[in-house]
């Protein structure tokens, strides 16, 4: 007879980690099967909101010990093109914040969140992949790479954009391909950036400098990946690169650890949650890191599964399935509005087209002049 829990996560990346103590935390029996992975050298930029959520759920304590503020975001149209929008700054004081959020290590992020799942007699961990998952009689029927089986009421999927489980359920999913990429890096500038974020759009995508304390910045680039390709493959080539691409604003940079390219996709699915399987972070939703969208929506995930989790009723027959309906119905609206929002910004950054760019270049010209309309936009970008 195989073994039974109540929760199974799969995936051991920062949403399934938050996503198991959450669940254990809401007191059900949970297997995290989590497979190891190498470091994960991206970092963050998390918002007020998720940030919150993060030190409420136990996962972090003071966000000043772990990450550095965020406490102002300018943008720079970079492009050489007929109608070019205006810098922009926002300042998180003038609207009333001490800073829009934090920016963090994801591997930081991942100890802490490790750390915080220890403590917690609901939730045990298993370094092993799953096979297969087949649901049968109410329940799902679990294979792990270890030649370990089990049952469980809820599957939880957080295995990212190859998700078995978003196969495994039958959940329908659309994902296109771009030809940019995201290639992320550390360097040490002449000059720090004081807890300013710069991004400069460039006709393939914008190059961000996001503060890391000091003169530290954490690069975010997302060009063609021919171009960074042949950018990151000669080393002085490269630097000479990145002083262009920062207008030589910071004084002289220096590469202060290895590159690392991601190939960028936008991915959504029909319903985040069905037939007590429920679907969190990447499996559900993927796009271009722009506007530091992707790890907060992921968290706004995991709150609103505990909030689902809190309010089951696990002695009722079919509570799983009550839950995954439940969560699929609260996400739909997040889902959809934050994916059409990165997904129109990218596309309207990359357009070629005359009437994109305009709109683009009125859109800022807003967000510089009305108050309002800043206001509500950083509302918007910071989740709320
Ligand atoms: C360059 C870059 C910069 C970014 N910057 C930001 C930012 O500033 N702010 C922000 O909010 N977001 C940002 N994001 C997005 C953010 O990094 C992701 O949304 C987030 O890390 C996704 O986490 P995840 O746990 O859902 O997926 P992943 O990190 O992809 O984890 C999935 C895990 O599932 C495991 N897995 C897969 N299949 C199986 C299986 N069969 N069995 C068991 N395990 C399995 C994998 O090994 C992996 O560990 C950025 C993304 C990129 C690419």
């Amino acid at each position: 007879m195989a073994n039974h829990t109540q929760i199974a996560v799969i995936g051991g990346g920062l949403v399934g980690k938050a996503t198991a103590v959450a669940a254990a935390n809401a007191g059900f029996s949970t297997l995290h099967v989590a497979p190891e992975a190498p470091v994960d050298r991206r970092t963050s930029a998390l918002m007020g909101p998720s940030v919150d959520y993060m030190t409420d759920a136990g996962l972090i304590g003071d966000p000043e010990t772990l990450g550095v503020a965020l406490t102002r975001i300018r943008i720079i149209d970079a492009t050489k093109r007929l109608l070019r929008a205006p810098e922009t700054v926002f300042s998180a004081s003038e609207f009333g914040y001490r800073a829009f959020g934090w920016n963090f290590a994801n591997a930081r992020l991942g100890e802490s969140f490790s750390q915080a799942g220890l403590v917690n007699k609901n939730l045990a961990l298993r370094a092993a992949t799953l096979k297969s998952a087949r649901r049968v009689d109410g329940n799902w029927h679990l294979e792990l790479d270890d030649g370990d089986t089990l049952t469980v009421d809820l599957l939880v999927g957080a295995d990212g954009k190859g998700s078995s489980v978003r196969k495994a359920a039958g959940i329908a999913v659309k994902e296109r391909k771009f030809d940019q990429a995201a290639l992320v890096c550390d360097l040490e500038l002449g000059r720090g950036l004081d807890g300013e974020s710069v991004e400069f759009h460039y006709p393939n995508g914008p190059f961000t400098l996001v503060p890391a304390g000091g003169n530290r910045a954490n690069l975010v680039w997302i060009d063609r990946l021919d171009t960074l390709e042949d950018a990151r493959s000669e080393p002085g080539r490269f630097v000479s690169t990145l002083n262009e691409k920062s207008r030589h604003l910071f004084g002289a940079i220096e590469v202060a650890s290895p590159n690392f390219v991601f190939p960028l996709s936008v991915l959504s699915v029909d319903v985040a949650g069905k037939d007590a399987a429920v679907l969190v972070g990447e499996s559900a939703h993927a796009f271009p890191p722009i506007g530091a969208q992707g790890l907060n929506l992921g968290l706004r995930d995991v709150a609103s599964l505990n909030a689902c989790l809190k309010a089951a009723n696990p002695g009722s027959y079919g509570w799983a399935d009550a839950v995954a309906r439940s969560y699929g119905v609260a996400r739909r609206t997040d889902l959809m509005r934050t994916g059409a929002f990165v997904d129109g910004l990218f596309t309207s950054l990359l357009s070629p087209h005359i009437p994109a760019q305009a709109l683009r270049s009125v859109g800022l010209w807003g967000l510089k002049t009305f108050p309002m309309l800043r206001k509500h936009a950083i509302s918007f970008g910071m989740g709320k």
